[in-house]
């Protein structure tokens, strides 16, 4: 893949200088440059490459054309390219300012906060910054300080040299002062609160806006802890890491590197000038170069002498994922870790009295309420992954149709990453919830396992290979439309005689009404039939047997390791396990020489469909 050379989006800011274009080679027209937008795909300024058979389209046309493999699978939880790379040229001071984190940003601003670093190229003798207070201060008084003008008095001021680099974190108050030229590598975001702006005026003849509430709201107040956590990097957040590279050309003339599939890679060229060799080309670097190689372009050499900054994506710290599972009745939304352990959950009733966006809405409030709740901002969610009952299109996040709660061509994916903006997986329901027995529960060990709910209908998930069976396209199986009495119940599918149609819940409610007038719910059926009445006994024999069948017709079918029950099952279940495990027993094909298959109960229970749209990421 090809090392791709990046001419930067020039900035005229009235605080900029010429150093851009004089020292580092900046092709610019224009009188003051402040800045170089190095590595952009932000629309305000789009780097352009400069090189090779992409030459003259943008970086983002460039990861438009081949996809977002090229970014690396670290930047599949970023919506909008993860980072922007600046050289700046303060020749003047810039304003006093302060950005919003994720949280604040996506809520008020609809985009990304930002988190950015400094690493100073060059300081005049008594260059200086603002970086964060000196000592901790109130509300108020920050509040009256910028009224007044006298910020700075508590502001913590930095004298900087060539080589110094500063963590901004967001929520931390900070300025560039003048005579000092900066590379700056930040979240690809442009939310900047501005409380104070020396008064000066912009080429309008007018005062640049400040942001002084925002500001006050989002800045942190105390002073700042220097760290050494990011080492042996320059920088290390969930944003980018970024690493130094001193070649000096004598004792050391020569790296190697690799850019693996997880992230891309960024080379900015901070002073010297040589080659970057790889297998396909050679390409020569010199100061004020910037580079992008793209996830996965293998090995690479730099030659010559050169100081450098080095960019990755890592993975994330602590990432969370949101698992969802719509059912008939109940909806559980829940928080999910990596570990596939359940953080928090809650439930709501299913909403089919209100259109599937509307519900769908309430449902992201839920979970925008859990997130906040544990105070994760949306971008260390990982995604959201989504169970529905029902027929999916997986691919393109659309439920095709449901006969239990009514949906027909809903997009799932996109009402919901509309309002928490990750991506969004979605799968059958019961499919889910064999997915996260088999990574999570009774099925840990098992690469093939059927997984049935019982519940307002039955669904059945099945698991090849560790995978959902996906069916061609469409999510999964209909098992649960098997028919095993023909001519029999009417189902609501259609057919006649399904297996949901009897052994449903609310096919075992049927049985009973029918034999002795009186309707129960399952629970009650089970209890009267065991606590000695003869006739109810007998129904929910019945309704075991047919259960069985089904499972028998489902072993027969896909042969898998382990079969698992779950839903909403009455008690009575060593009965009911051992019963079915008879019929597995006797009329599974070839017996036991047909290996029969394990059958088990749910272990995760009702978490079961919650953990698995959650591993859908
Ligand atoms: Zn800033
Ligand atoms: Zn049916």
């Amino acid at each position: 893949m090809p090392v791709l050379k990046l001419k930067p989006a020039c900035k005229d800011y009235l605080w900029g200088g010429h150093r851009l274009a004089d020292e580092y080679g900046v092709e610019y027209d224009g009188d003051i440059l402040a800045e170089a937008w190095v590595l952009s795909c932000h629309p305000d300024g789009m780097s352009v490459i400069d090189n090779g058979s992409y030459k003259g389209k943008t970086l983002r046309e460039y990861i438009d054309l081949e996809g977002k493999r090229v970014l690396g699978r670290n930047c599949r939880r970023f919506r909008e390219f993860p980072i922007l790379i600046k050289f700046i040229d303060a020749k003047d001071n810039l304003s006093i300012q302060v950005h919003p984190d994720n949280r604040y940003a996506l809520k008020n601003e609809g985009q990304y906060g930002k988190t950015e670093m400094w690493y100073v190229m060059d300081a005049g003798e008594d260059a200086c910054l603002y970086y964060g207070f000196k000592k901790e201060i109130t509300k108020e008084e920050f509040a009256r300080r910028i009224e007044q003008g006298t910020l700075t008095e508590v502001l913590n001021a930095v004298p900087v040299n060539k080589g110094d680099m500063l963590f901004i974190e967001s929520g931390t108050i900070h300025a560039i002062g003048k005579d000092i030229l900066i590379a700056e590598i930040q979240q690809n975001s442009n939310v900047t609160y501005r409380v104070y702006d020396y008064g000066r005026v912009g080429k309008d003849g007018r005062k640049r806006d400040l942001h002084i509430e925002k500001a006050i709201a989002v800045t942190n107040r105390v002073p700042i802890v220097k760290d050494n956590s990011s080492y042996p990097h320059v920088a290390d957040c969930d944003y980018f890491t970024v690493d130094k590279l001193n070649m000096d050309g004598s004792f050391l003339k020569k790296v190697e590197g690799e850019v693996g599939d997880a992230s891309f890679e960024s080379i900015l060229i901070l002073d010297g000038e040589g080659v970057i060799r790889t297998d396909e080309e050679e390409v020569e670097y010199k100061k004020g170069d910037s580079f992008f190689l793209p996830a996965g372009s293998g090995k690479y050499v730099l030659e010559g002498r050169c100081d450098a900054l080095i960019t990755t994506i890592r993975a994330k710290a602590a990432p969370v994922r949101i698992g969802i599972d719509i059912r008939g009745s109940m909806t559980r939304i829940g928080l999910v870790d990596i570990q596939y352990q359940m953080l928090d959950c809650l439930q709501i009733e299913t909403r089919t009295d209100i259109s599937p966006e509307e519900f769908l809405s309430q449902i992201c409030d839920e979970a925008l309420r859990l997130l906040d709740k544990h105070q994760i901002g949306v971008d260390q969610c990982v995604g959201v992954g989504v169970g529905v009952p029902g027929t999916v299109d997986r691919k393109n996040g659309i439920v095709r149709y449901s006969n239990n709660i009514g949906w027909s061509q809903v997009k799932v994916a996109d009402a919901i990453s509309a309002r928490i903006p990750v991506p969004v997986l979605i799968a059958n329901d019961a499919d889910c919830a064999a997915l996260g027995e088999s990574v999570a529960g009774e099925g840990k060990d098992c690469q093939d396992l059927v997984m049935l709910r019982i519940g307002t209908g039955v669904g059945v998930g099945v698991i090849l290979n560790g995978d959902i069976f996906g069916g061609r396209g469409f999510g999964g199986s209909e098992l649960g439309h098997m028919v095993i009495m023909d001519g029999g119940e009417k189902c609501t599918c259609g057919r006649r005689g399904c297996l949901e149609a009897y052994a449903s819940s609310a096919g075992l409610k049927r049985a009973a009404l029918e034999a002795v007038s009186i309707d129960m719910e399952p629970g009650e059926i089970f209890d009267r039939a065991f606590g000695g009445d003869k006739v109810l006994m007998r129904v929910v024999e019945t309704y075991t047997r047919r259960l069985g069948t089904g499972i028998v017709n489902m072993a027969n079918g896909f042969r898998p390791q382990m079969v698992i029950l779950g839903g909403e099952l009455p008690d009575n279940q060593e009965w009911m396990l051992d019963y079915i495990r008879r019929m597995l027993n006797e009329e599974c094909f070839g017996r036991e020489q047909g290996d029969v298959p394990e059958l088990a109960m749910s272990a995760l229970l009702d978490n079961a469909g919650v953990i698995g749209a959650a591993s859908l990421l």
